[in-house]
């Protein structure tokens, strides 16, 4: 059996995963350029945004901020004034990964949690908490955020999108979209960027590309402008205005140009169908969602994880659900989920101890 301590790749999280060559390269060429203006006034961060809005077919305003928590948080709190409410899935990353940050740049701001399968919000499921109370004791829900894709690695369809965007308009919330793995999501359903977004009835994408590939920052997409008002100056107030933007950026169009990003995105995802393939039938595996995307979450019995870790493998067990989930990067080699497989194998056909 291996050891995989030195073997560099491992299942812990798609943000463990270097910078792609095509991000980096962007980056030392944005380097070579002498002195450049700051605070995003370059040719690489306008490049970006103009990148970004034809990427999604739409005069949108594009910011960036340097991480997913500032880009959720800070676009929830333009959505909101400080007695409103977010209605948010259960599992989402507002609710349990950001240490309170979108009550905190709403300024107190509510997050309504609601259940639902796979980690989607269901149409019941938001009807029900829109409708909930309208009296001025409870504090109003003025938006929704929706994760594509989500937390357990499933997607929203354009269809379910739709739906919860107008169940959405109907009650007035604005709809924000927490797209930390959004080319994950759009590699696996097939689709323009603009159909699971603008076209669907989001108003607001936090589009990662960090996870996607680039060493830090994420991006901010209004697709309704009007939410945009004074953005720039929140972002600055959060501490969240990079002045050598251009290195934040040049790596976006790193990806961006030639569709890095949807090959990195889909590397990712079929990395994790190869891995569900070879592991979900082993004895003491379980799947525990179809792996739609770059994640493959699975009940592995006690002894396998102990087995697994003892030869080095890292993986996380309190994400989402539960249970030990194994992430896929851009840069994740076959061989490695291969030599995975085979360990977990080998050690399901031991007895345990
Ligand atoms: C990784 C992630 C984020 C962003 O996290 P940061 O560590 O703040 O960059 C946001 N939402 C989801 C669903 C994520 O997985």
């Amino acid at each position: 059996m291996s050891r995989n301590d030195d073997a560099g790749y491992h299942f812990a999280s798609d943000n463990n995963a270097g910078i792609c060559p095509e991000a980096l390269a962007a980056m030392l060429e944005a380097n070579a350029s002498g002195h450049v203006p700051s605070y995003g006034d370059d040719e690489w961060t306008k490049r970006a945004c103009d990148r970004i809005r034809e990427l999604f077919q739409t005069d949108c305003d594009v910011f960036f901020v340097f991480n997913g928590t500032a880009a959720n948080s800070l676009a929830l709190a333009a959505l909101c004034q400080s007695y409103h409410s977010v209605i948010c899935h259960e599992i989402s990353h507002v609710e349990t990964d950001e240490c309170g940050a979108p009550e905190f740049f709403s300024n107190g701001s509510k997050l309504l949690t609601v259940k639902g399968d796979n980690g989607k919000i269901t149409p019941d499921g938001l009807e029900r908490m829109a409708t909930k109370r309208n009296d001025l004791h409870f504090p109003k829900p003025k938006a929704v955020t929706l994760t594509q894709s989500t937390e357990v690695g499933t997607v929203y369809t354009v269809e379910e999108l739709r739906a919860l965007a107008a169940i959405a308009k109907r009650h007035r919330l604005n709809v924000h979209m927490d797209g930390a793995r959004f080319a994950n999501a759009v590699a696996a359903l097939d689709v323009h960027p603009s159909e699971i977004t603008w076209r669907a009835g989001v108003d607001v994408l936090s589009l990662g590309g960090t996870k996607n590939g680039i060493p830090v920052g994420e991006a901010v997409v209004f697709f309704n402008k009007d939410l945009a008002e004074d953005f720039a100056w929140r972002t600055k107030q959060a501490g969240q205005l990079a002045s050598k933007m251009r290195f934040i950026t040049a790596p976006w169009l790193g990806l961006l140009d030639n569709d890095v990003w949807l090959k990195n995105a889909r590397h990712a995802n079929a990395m994790a169908k190869h891995l569900a393939a070879r592991i979900s039938n082993v004895r003491g595996v379980k799947l525990m969602f179809e792996p739609q995307v770059n994640a493959v979450f699975a009940e592995l019995a006690p002894h396998l994880q102990k087995g697994l870790r003892e030869r080095g493998w890292r993986f996380y067990t309190f994400i989402g659900e539960g249970g030990c989930r194994l992430m896929c990067a851009w840069d994740t080699p076959q061989e490695t989920v291969d030599r995975f497989a085979d360990d977990l194998t080998a050690l399901a056909s031991k007895r345990p101890k």
